[in-house]
Parts: structure tokens; C-alpha cells; sequence
């Protein structure tokens, strides 16, 4: 008897602490494109884009999937209409279920491909259900908040809760031509857990970010802003990042695209920014306009290394590269 006791005792002391539930981010290098796997602390899945058509991006997104034990893709979210979003969209498909589609609504490109591209989309989705997003309304996901934040060229009408204080940053980022592309019209989210706080904008160009942001910044500061449209800078307007005012940053740019020196440098020069993390290193920027090696997840050639976001309720988030396993603790 006092064996079966002492074997208790000693089986209930090796059994670690339950790990605290977690928001689950998976930054996946589909090289220059955008997809982002999220799992909710309650196992839901919403996968943000899907990169570009064929074999390796679905691959490498199904790889994030296995590894956060997700079977299926409860909401997939195409945040616009271009071929390294949207594009994988068919290949993916045929390989995972797919719940619930979310999307703006038609393509505003009219053109061959553009119509090729919405007509390979429509013929996935009639295969789920469909959620077209509306600035001020949520994806429905239990545990956390996504908010959607902007969509269709619309953006919200007011702010978030607890947002809306004026921008001073506004004065330093003039408008910028209209774009009357599909970026414009992309699917902008804000994802909560507990204090913990996420913005993907998906491609949105400089003079919508202005729509969010000014005069008053309707979605209030952020833990870790996703650098828009691969830090192009046609986006990343200092007037949208100086007032997210993230602790850190992650740049989904591709060794070739994106990751532009002076969307880099907004970045950078954020007050409050700790460290900027990239998919890539950008080869046409210098030394000095990326980050330090070990927060880079692909420094070479086409080898799908990711990062990893885990976050708390609490506010406190880790960060980790697939690369060489830099990890990093940002308490609340
Ligand atoms: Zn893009
Ligand atoms: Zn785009």
C-alpha cells in the first residue's frame, strides 16, 4: 500500500505544470507572399492567406499545420485578390478542409488575370461556407477577438474599444497617390487574446492606413504589428506604425520583395519597438537596414524556415525563429 502511494506521489510531482493556453501564430515563409496560421487557445484554426500556387506553399503551410496539430482550417481569411495571397488557394484546398471562407467580396481587377485568379478562388470556395468581411464585425472564434478592421476599400467607422486618441504622427505621413489595386481592398484584422494584441493588415496601401489612423488612430497600440505588404513602402506609413507602437515587429518579406529600406527604417525608429524579426534577409538593403542575423528566419535560398509567436493572456508573448531556435520573452 505504502508502495502505491509513494509510486502516486512520485508520478503526480514528474507531471510539469499544465502549460498555460496559448494564441498560436505560425509566420510561414511562402518567400515573399503572405500566410499566417493561427490557433486559438481553444484549438480553433484560421489560416490568413495561402501564398502562391503549387506544391511548395501548400506544402510548407500543411508542415505548419502538423505541427500545431490543426486538421482543418476552421476560416481561411484571402485578405485580397493577388497571386502570393490568394494564389495557393486550389492547391490547399484539396489537401486540408477548409470551414469557413473569408474574403472582401469581388476582385476590382478586371483584368485576365485578375478574373483567372477570383474564378480559381470562387470555384474553392463554393466547396466551404463564406463570411464576407465588414469593417466593425468579427470572425467568430471562441476564446479570442478578431476584429475586422478593414475590407473592401472600407475601413472602420469608429474606433475599437479603448482607441481614438489623436495622431501626432499623421503630420509626417502626407497622402500618397490612390491605389486602385486589389491591395487597397484588403482584409485588415486585429486579433486579441487577453492583453495580448496583433495587427495584420494584409497589403493595405499608405492612404488607407490614413483612413484608420487620422486624425484619431481607431485601433489603438499594438503588441506586434505584421509589417504591411511585406515592407513595401507604399505601406508601413509612419503614421500607422508610430502609433500601433509595437514591442516588435515581424517582417513578411521575401529575399527579393519587400523589406524596402525605408519601410524597414519606420519600423526601426518606432518608440517602443524592441526588435523586428524577418522572414527573410532583404538583399537589395544593406547591412545596416536588416535585422541582426539570428532574428532572420531564411538567409539562404528556398529553405521554409518560420516563426513562431506563442501568446498569453497576460500580455506576455515568445517569439522563436525555425531557423536556429533564438527565442525571446517579451513580459507583459
Ligand atoms: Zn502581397
Ligand atoms: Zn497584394
Amino acid at each position: 500500500m505504502r508502495t502505491t502511494l509513494l509510486a502516486m506521489l512520485i508520478f503526480l510531482l514528474s507531471v510539469p505544470a499544465r502549460a498555460a493556453k496559448t494564441l498560436n501564430f505560425y509566420f510561414i515563409d511562402v518567400e515573399g507572399g503572405q500566410s499566417t496560421l493561427v490557433v486559438s487557445p481553444s484549438g480553433e484554426s484560421m489560416l490568413i492567406d495561402t501564398g502562391w500556387p503549387g506544391e511548395r506553399d501548400a506544402g510548407r503551410i500543411l508542415d505548419a499545420c502538423h505541427r500545431a496539430g490543426v486538421k482543418r482550417i476552421d476560416y481561411l481569411v484571402v485578405t485580397h485578390y493577388h497571386l502570393d495571397h490568394v494564389g495557393g488557394v486550389p492547391d490547399l484546398a484539396a489537401r486540408i478542409p477548409v470551414g469557413t471562407f473569408v474574403d472582401h467580396g469581388a476582385s476590382v481587377e478586371k483584368d485576365a488575370d485578375g478574373e483567372k485568379l477570383f474564378t480559381a478562388y470562387e470555384r474553392a470556395r463554393a466547396n466551404g461556407h463564406r463570411l464576407l468581411a465588414k469593417p466593425g464585425e468579427k470572425i467568430p472564434i471562441s476564446g479570442i477577438q478578431v476584429e475586422i478592421v478593414s475590407a473592401a476599400g472600407q475601413v472602420l467607422s469608429k474606433p475599437l474599444p479603448g482607441a481614438g486618441t489623436p495622431n501626432p504622427a499623421c503630420s509626417t505621413s502626407p497622402p500618397q497617390q490612390a491605389d486602385p489595386s486589389e491591395n487597397a481592398q484588403s482584409v485588415g484584422l486585429v486579433i486579441s487574446y487577453g492583453k495580448f494584441r496583433l495587427v495584420d493588415l494584409g497589403d493595405l496601401t499608405w492612404n488607407k492606413e490614413l483612413d484608420l489612423m487620422c486624425p484619431n488612430n481607431k485601433l489603438g497600440m499594438t503588441d506586434v504589428y505584421l509589417t504591411s505588404h511585406h515592407g513595401l513602402k507604399i505601406s508601413g506609413s509612419p503614421a500607422l506604425v508610430a502609433a500601433l507602437h509595437p514591442r516588435a515587429a515581424i517582417m513578411n518579406n521575401g529575399a527579393r520583395k519587400g523589406g524596402d529600406p525605408e519601410a524597414w527604417q519606420t519600423v526601426h525608429n518606432s518608440l517602443g519597438l524592441e526588435d523586428l524579426w524577418q522572414l527573410h534577409y532583404a538583399e537589395a538593403s544593406s547591412p545596416q537596414n536588416n535585422a541582426p542575423d539570428e532574428l532572420i528566419a531564411n538567409t539562404g535560398k528556398d529553405e521554409g524556415h518560420f516563426i513562431e509567436l506563442l501568446a498569453q493572456s497576460s500580455g506576455e508573448f515568445t517569439i522563436t525563429n525555425s531557423r536556429n531556435g533564438k527565442t525571446k520573452t517579451y513580459k507583459p
